[in-house]
Parts: structure tokens; sequence; C-alpha cells
């Protein structure tokens, strides 16, 4: 797998930017937003746009504001509104001006009256059906609706009149009249606006109509002086709609509209409708489940918010569409966590060793030191006893050649602490194996005597003075690279993507542990601690693998 480069030192983003800057275009300033419908969390491609907007303005020392787009009150909420906020801030953004569509109704509504006094927007009253039927196809123009000719006084009656709420949902709609025969469909006389009698979270009741996306975007972005407005490719073809609603209007300025490549991430989906039906039909525990690709999951999952930046400015910004392979999100995480993360042992199958020559009440206070680069986050006391936990797997009765680990008559160091030798498996009546003994040398503490070399080190965790814990391990949510091309893409969620260990045992330095921290637990992988912990039992997660095994 090829991992771009941190430093692409420029995009075409930046490159038109740095151009404005130079020919003094919009007074050379910089000004974004971020303009997300509260109709879900953010995703991962979400934190690309977030980067590209925060981090536009904060290179050029200019604006970002953060405005939700939230003109479809239906599948809109105040529990989307704040888990946006949460995300942007925890992302480490802070926006110059927070925003709503809605601040902008009745200006957007004064406007659309201009269109309609200039001769430019229609209401009419087709249904839907034939409004589509109308429309005609890619090949074929459209036909021009009956209502298009309607006299401005009777436009400004009925729109003033659809506005008092005189008329039932869908009866009537606003157009926009542009061209019926334009090769671009969305220039066939777009609606603008339609009757729709529900609840705003924030406007309450005092509007009946709403305003259509297209429509609202742009006159929003002209409002706040955008100068730059950035979005996504599948915008390319509402370009001509975005240039054509700021030229009809005396509006404050006129924004260059620039799109980039969504961000499509292999073995994941980022499409907030499929993402809520993952939530609702409970394939997973909630927006934020480790497994999700939501910024709330991936924090979840123990992610930092300097992960997923490098990720965004590793990925770049272009104009082609293309799958991101998920190693790349990951190897950006271990190159944080490799440096940032607190070291620990951890026993996720715990297997008991009894040391039979070691005394019976001596308690040793190891001093462990492994971190390379950061000694605060790997110096710490682990308790050392007669009876210890190693890992089920770090032993074998019937060893392959060359084993490293434990296995009758055979030595191993016990990671910080002395080499024991396997003497005597211990099984239950049925031939289980309940307990290994194992004898200690007590001249090995820390270094090898003259002639000895143990073949492998294996981590432990002392069992009286360790705690238990749950460990969840994830896997990728779905079987395929590119669900999203699937008939369904419910068919091949990975059945097997959460794995839960209940018996788990984690040295005693970890009691300490905070939802703030990561931790790299020797040999197993980075983890943090899950929110769904107790004082009985501490919950963690597995954000990731120690290295790629899928290279
Ligand atoms: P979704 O398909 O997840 O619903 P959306 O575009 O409908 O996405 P919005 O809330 O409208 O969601 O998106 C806010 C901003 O984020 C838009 O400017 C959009 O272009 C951008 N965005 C959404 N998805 C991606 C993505 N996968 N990659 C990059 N930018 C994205
Ligand atoms: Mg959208």
């Amino acid at each position: 797998m090829q991992i771009p480069q941190t430093t692409s030192p420029t995009h075409f983003i930046r490159q038109i930017i740095s151009n404005d800057l130079s020919t003094n275009k919009n007074n050379s300033n910089v000004a974004t937003r971020f303009p997300p419908e509260p109709n879900g969390y953010l995703h991962i491609g979400h934190a690309k746009s977030i980067c590209l907007n925060f981090g536009t303005a904060l290179e050029n020392n200019g604006t970002c504001n953060l405005r939700f787009d939230d003109t479809n009150p239906e599948k809109e909420s105040i529990e989307y509104m704040e888990s946006i906020k949460r995300d942007v801030a925890w992302l480490g953004f802070e926006w110059t001006e927070l925003r709503h569509a809605s601040d902008y109704f009745e200006q957007l509504y004064q406007y659309a009256v201009e269109l309609i006094q200039k001769g430019l927007a229609y209401v009419d009253s087709l249904s839907a059906e034939d409004i589509r039927l109308y429309r005609g196809t890619l090949t074929q123009a459209g036909k021009e609706s009956p209502d298009r000719n309607r006299s401005i006084t009777e436009n400004l009656d009925l729109f003033a009149r659809m506005r008092a709420g005189e008329f039932a949902d869908g009866q009537y709609v606003l157009r926009a009249k542009i061209d019926m025969a334009s090769p671009n469909m969305n220039m066939r006389d777009p609606a603008i606006y339609r009757i729709r009698s529900v609840h705003h979270q924030r406007t309450g009741d005092a509007w009946c109509i709403y305003p259509m996306y297209d429509y609202t975007h742009c006159i929003s972005d002209a409002i706040e002086n955008i100068t730059h407005s950035l979005c996504t490719l599948e915008f390319a073809d509402h370009r001509p709609l975005y240039d054509w609603v700021l030229e009809q209007l005396q509006t404050p300025c006129h924004p260059q509209q620039i799109e980039f490549a969504r961000l499509q991430l292999e073995y994941t989906i980022v499409s907030k409708r499929k993402l809520n039906q993952l939530v609702t039909e409970k394939h997973v525990s909630g927006w934020d489940d480790p497994r999700m690709p939501t910024i709330a999951g991936l924090r979840r999952a123990g992610f930092t918010s300097q992960s997923i930046k490098d990720f965004c400015e590793r990925i770049g910004i272009t104009k082609q569409n293309s799958w991101i392979e998920m190693g790349v999100l990951e190897y950006c995480i271990r190159e944080d966590l490799n440096v940032n993360a607190f070291r620990a042992m951890a026993v996720l199958e715990p297997l008991r060793v009894v040391i039979t020559n070691y005394p019976k009440d001596k308690i040793e206070n190891l001093e462990i030191s492994n971190h390379p680069q950061r000694e605060e986050l790997g110096k710490r006391i682990v308790p050392f006893s007669k009876t210890i936990l190693i890992e089920n797997d770090d032993f074998s009765e019937n060893p392959p050649a060359k084993y490293k680990r434990l296995s009758v008559g055979e030595e191993v160091r016990l990671r910080g602490s002395y080499v024991i030798c396997c003497d005597e498996v211990i099984k239950n009546a049925d031939g289980e194996i309940i307990e290994l003994h194992c004898s200690y040398d007590e001249n090995t503490l820390g270094k090898n005597p003259e002639g000895r070399k143990a073949k492998g080190v294996i981590h432990w965790v002392d069992e009286a003075s360790s705690h238990a814990a749950e460990i969840r391990l994830y896997d990728r949510l779905f079987t395929v690279p590119q669900p999203d091309n699937e008939e369904n893409f419910l068919d091949v969620v990975n059945p097997n993507s959460l794995q839960i260990l209940n018996s788990c045992r984690v040295e005693a330095s970890l009691k300490e542990a905070t939802l703030e921290h990561r931790y790299q637990f020797e040999r197993t992988g980075y983890f943090c601690l899950d929110s769904d912990s107790t004082s009985e039992k501490l919950v963690f997660n597995r954000t990731v693998t120690l290295r790629d095994s899928k290279e």
C-alpha cells in the first residue's frame, strides 16, 4: 500500500486561492463555510470538507462559518446540530460565526418576491408527478407548465398566500423561470419553494413554506460574504443554477463555487442516509458505535483528531473521485499513537501461571520503562508475585519448530521481569489446561546471565493486582471494499465485526486509565477506555492493531 506524503504542498484549490490573492480579488479576503445539513452525524467524508474549509481559512488568515443547512425540518434535529458542533470543535476548529439557513428565511422570501417581480419565478399548480413528467429527459426537452405565464400580480398574490398557509402541502410550488429546454436538467425551471406544514426546530410554526437547497445555498453564501464556496463534485451540474440565482438578484456578493472529489473510503459507507439505516435497524449500537465511520464513532474507537487531520491532509484534494484504502487511515492513527500512547500490559485471554519457587507472600514492585521517545508514557510500577496471567496462546503443549513462546521444559522472558521455565501443565478431569507450574530464575531480573538467552518475550499481568476488563475488538463493518456499489449494502454487513472478550485482565496502572488517553497494550494493539466502563469492570476498545496484518 502506498501511503501518501504528509506535505502535499499545494492542490488546485490552494492554487486558485493564491491566484485570487495575487490579483486582489475579493479585496484579498478568504471566507469559507462548512454547510452541513443537521440530518445525521458527521462522517469521515465531512472531516475532509471541514479540514479543507477551516484549513483554507486558517492558511489565509480568513474566516470560516459553520452554517446549518436546516431547510428540511422533517429530517433534522437539535441532537444532530449539537453533535455536529461537538465534532467540529473536537477536530480542533473554531468557526468564525455559527449560522443557520433558517436565519435567512425572511431574506430568502424577499429575494423570491424579487424574482417574481422580475418575471423570473412563478407559482405552479402542477402536481409533483406532473412536474417530473414535464421536465423531459436528458435527450428530450421539457414541456412548459400551463402556469408558466401567470401574471406577476397573480404570482405575488399566490406566493403571499402560500406563506400565509392558505394551501395544502404540494398544492403549489414556486419555480424559477429559466429554460425548459436547457441541456442541464437543473435549469429546467427548478422548484425553489414548496409548501410543508411542519414545525421547524428553530423557527417553530412561523413558516409553512420552505426554500429548496439550491436556491438557499447560494443566497446564504452571498449573505455571509463567502468568497470560495467549496463543495463536492456532484454539485458541478448545479453551479449554473447557483450562478443564475445570484446574477438575477441584488445580493451582497457573488461567491465562486469550486468542486472537489468526495472522500470514498474502502470497507465503509459515507452516506448519512445509509448510516442512519445502520443505526435505526440496529446493525450497530448507535451513531457513535466504534465501527461507524462517523467522527463520533472514530473518536469512541480511539482515533485522535490529529490522526484524522493528518489523514485528510495526506489524501489531498483533487477533482477525481477515487477510493482510499482503510490502511491509510490506520497508518495515520498508528503514527500518532506510536508516539503518544501510554504503554501497558493486558492479557486478553488469560492462562494462570504459578511460579512454584517464588516466595508465597512476596510482592515486587517492578519498574518498567518501555517508551523509546517519551519516558513519561512508558515508566510505571508493575507488581509481580507468585501467580501471574499470560496470554492463552503464548503457551503451546505441542510447539512447532522454532517456537518462541512458552512450552514445557522451555524458557521465556516475562517482559520487564524474570525468565521463567515451564515445568508442568495442570489439567482438569476433562483434560483442559487450568494452569501452568513454572519456575523462575532470580538472577534474570532485567538481564540475561552469561550463556542464557530466553528465546522470546511475552507479556503478563500479576493476578492479584490486575483489574478485570472487557475488551472489544473491532473489524471492518463490511465484507467488501465498496459496499455502496452493492444492490443492498445491508447484505454485506460483516457479521463478525465485533468480538467481545469478557475475562481480560489489565495491569494495575490502568486502574487510572482515562477517556482522554490512549494506550498501547504490549503486542496486542492500541486501545482506549470506553465510556461503558464501571469501577468493577473497565471496558477498552481496540483502535487498531500494532501492525497492518492485511498488507
Ligand atoms: P451525505 O451523503 O453524507 O448525506 P451530504 O453532502 O448530503 O452528505 P451535507 O451535510 O450536505 O451532507 O454535507 C456538508 C458538506 O460536506 C457539503 O459541502 C458536502 O459536499 C461535504 N461532504 C459530504 N460528504 C462528503 C465526502 N464524502 N467527502 C467530502 N466532502 C463531503
Ligand atoms: Mg447535502
